[in-house]
């Protein structure tokens, strides 16, 4: 837990947002700004900030969830692939420092990754 992330909040249940999966690590809930219909983001519930940092049991259960939940958001959304992946510092795009990984519906036609 870390105060001032916005994500360990989440978890807390001080900020709202649309759950989608949860196990006894793993949260997975709607992206707030989402880059495509369904945008997924899974997150452990403990404050890891890089994805280097993450003991070898929770990346595993982490990853069970982006692959158990990946073709589930597909098929909710009707898409036809996904961009699965995690900005890992703030030269790659993390704005968040809690680590997480999107899960970005994908359309044929929709114009390239994003
Ligand atoms: P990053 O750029 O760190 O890889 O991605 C952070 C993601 O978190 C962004 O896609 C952004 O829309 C999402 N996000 C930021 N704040 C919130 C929030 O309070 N609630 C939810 N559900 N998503 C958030
Ligand atoms: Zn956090």
């Amino acid at each position: 837990m870390s105060d001032d992330c916005i994500f360990c909040s989440i978890v807390d249940g001080d900020i709202p947002a649309r759950t989608v999966a949860e196990t006894d690590d793993v949260l997975a809930f709607l992206d707030a700004n989402p880059l495509a219909r369904g945008h997924t983001l899974v997150i452990p519930k403990a404050h890891h900030e890089h994805v280097g940092d993450l003991p070898a049991d929770l990346s595993g259960a982490v990853f069970d969830v982006v692959a158990e939940l990946t073709p589930r958001v597909q098929a909710a959304v009707d898409a036809d692939g996904a961009n699965v992946g995690i900005n890992d510092g703030a030269a790659a795009g993390q704005e968040v420092p809690h680590v997480h990984v999107h899960i970005v519906p994908r359309f044929e036609g929709d114009g390239g990754a994003p």
